[in-house]
């Protein structure tokens, strides 16, 4: 089988196993400064991605990530396009975030997020990922986790009120 395209492993292709998930945007990266660029009705989605490399980390869940990657695979399953995917790494980087596997939104994929997330649950299943958990501040997300039979905890970003 075929590795999909918008898969990148930090270091080495990991065999794949028992995993959590971390969505990135309000879980793991304050995009608290960039949200005023996705106010309607002058959607600026590129400006907003542009501006990633400059999140702040949410430490509390950084930490939550650091005691699982003890026990689990962590993959980071996040709607940002492969477009920004060298600044997400530098990101991921410069504020030593653990992960194995990067998962990114394909950039023709304008699907809504929760439609693409089920896609890479899928296709982490099919090549032997077992997902434990999932952390997602998008309750739309948290929804397609659970019906998933993914357990989900659900982070209160407030960018979705
Ligand atoms: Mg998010």
């Amino acid at each position: 089988m075929e590795i999909p395209s918008n898969w990148w492993w930090r270091e080495q292709v990991a065999d794949p196993a028992a995993c959590a998930i971390f969505d990135m945007d309000g879980v793991l990266s304050d995009a608290t400064g960039r949200q005023h660029l996705l106010t309607w009705p002058r959607r600026d989605w590129d400006a907003f991605f542009a501006a990633a490399g400059s999140d702040t980390v949410f430490g509390d869940t950084a930490t939550m990530l650091d005691l699982l990657a003890a026990s689990l695979q962590i993959v980071l399953v996040t709607a940002r396009p492969i477009s920004i995917r060298s600044d997400t790494t530098d990101w991921l980087a410069r504020h030593e975030i653990t992960y194995d596997l990067l998962v990114m939104r394909p950039d023709m994929d304008r699907r809504a997020s929760s439609a693409y997330k089920k896609t890479a649950v899928d296709e982490l299943r099919s090549f032997g990922f077992d997902p434990r958990i999932a952390f997602e501040d998008d309750v739309r997300n948290v929804e397609m986790f659970r019906s998933r039979g993914v357990p989900c905890v659900y982070i209160h970003s407030g960018y979705y009120d």
